[in-house]
């Protein structure tokens, strides 16, 4: 009906997010592709945005009465906050609910990396076990490993956290200290892969975290060292990595994220010392109803309240009205 408030949502998004919307906004659902096609009456009426993905000035611009946009995920770098500011327009993304489950697949992912054991249920299923006998030993452990965490946001303390039973040694590198931690701080990513041997990221996608994850970096890791990725593949340079996984200069690498997804470059695809997974780290039934929940409880709020539960820190946290 006319008199509830319009709540744009391009392209898809969890269901549990239309589903809760829709019990008090009108939803007004676009395709993404070939860029907002919206009539001007419509276009007016909108107020908020639920988005999975990318909402980039030109989609803002296209709305003028927007009041907020709500991002399914921590990670806002499809949003164009700047512009978004500018124009007054609270963003607001889904940090803490998706803390543990990513650390989870952080601490899966590494010891995936480490001990093969994708390859090993493999190995069961295609039944080489039988034909061939013991699949081949890993030829990298957990055991002593000196691990550095690029990032030690909400995420990367829930992944240090869950490496101190290892009996690892941990260090982090951000760009400002945190607080009395029982971790080595590096001050810069160099030092850090200087002095550590497996490198886990979990810095967020900006200027400043384009392709940081180079061949300098990988080479100080060594022949014995392991990168994991679970933060953003725009950190990392594709080209260096595949070379180092195949010539040797790098040990094994795990990447939950890539530079193009989802397209995955075929380089990595043909190496043997790389585990990959599909952009998986927050994706559970019971995390991704929090996030969906999130993004909803925003919407809800800014509205109702006057105030979001969770803007990002680039925009305004003005009251409502
Ligand atoms: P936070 O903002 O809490 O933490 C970010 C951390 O990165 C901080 O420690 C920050 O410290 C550090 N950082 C930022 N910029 C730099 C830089 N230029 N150099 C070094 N360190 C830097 O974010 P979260 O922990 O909640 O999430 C981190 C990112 O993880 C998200 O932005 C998202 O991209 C990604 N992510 C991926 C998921 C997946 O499915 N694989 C799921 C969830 C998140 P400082 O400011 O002091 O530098």
């Amino acid at each position: 009906s006319d008199n509830r408030i319009a709540v744009l949502v391009p392209g898809k998004i969890h269901p549990r997010v239309l589903e809760r919307l829709g019990k008090q906004f009108d939803i007004v659902s676009v395709e993404r592709d070939g860029g907002p096609k919206v009539d001007a009456e419509t276009a007016a009426r909108i107020r908020g945005v639920a988005v999975s993905g990318g909402f980039g000035a030109s989609w803002i611009d296209a709305f003028p009465n927007i009041e907020v946009i709500a991002n399914f995920g921590v990670g806002y770098d499809g949003i164009d906050v700047k512009h978004a500011a500018s124009k007054g327009i609270v963003v607001t993304n889904t940090p803490d609910v998706l803390n543990d489950e990513v650390a989870d697949t952080a601490i899966a992912l590494l010891l995936n990396t480490l001990r093969q054991f994708p390859k090993a249920e493999s190995w069961l299923r295609e039944g080489r076990w039988v034909k061939e006998g013991a699949f081949p030993l890993s030829p990298f452990s957990m055991k002593g490993r000196r691990i550095g965490i690029n990032g030690l946001g909400r995420i990367g303390l829930e992944i240090a956290r869950r490496l101190e039973p290892f009996k690892v040694k941990i260090g982090y590198h951000t760009r400002s200290p945190r607080d009395s931690l029982p971790y080595d701080y590096y001050p810069t990513l160099k030092e850090m892969a200087q002095s550590v041997d497996t490198l886990i990221s979990i810095v967020p996608k900006t200027p400043e975290t384009h392709k940081v994850i180079n061949a300098d970096i990988l080479s100080a890791l060594g022949p014995q060292g392991v990168f994991i990725n679970v933060g953003r593949g725009w950190s990392v340079d594709d080209d260096a990595l595949i070379a180092a996984l195949g010539n040797g200069t790098l040990g094994a690498a795990g990447l939950d994220v890539f530079y193009d997804e989802p397209n995955v470059p075929a380089g990595y695809l043909s190496l043997p010392n790389v585990s990959l997974l599909p952009h998986v780290a927050s994706a559970s039934v019971p995390t991704r109803d929090a996030m969906a929940d999130l993004v909803v409880d925003n919407i809800i709020e800014w509205f109702v309240k006057g105030r979001p539960v969770t803007p990002v820190p680039e925009t305004p946290v003005k009251l409502r009205g």
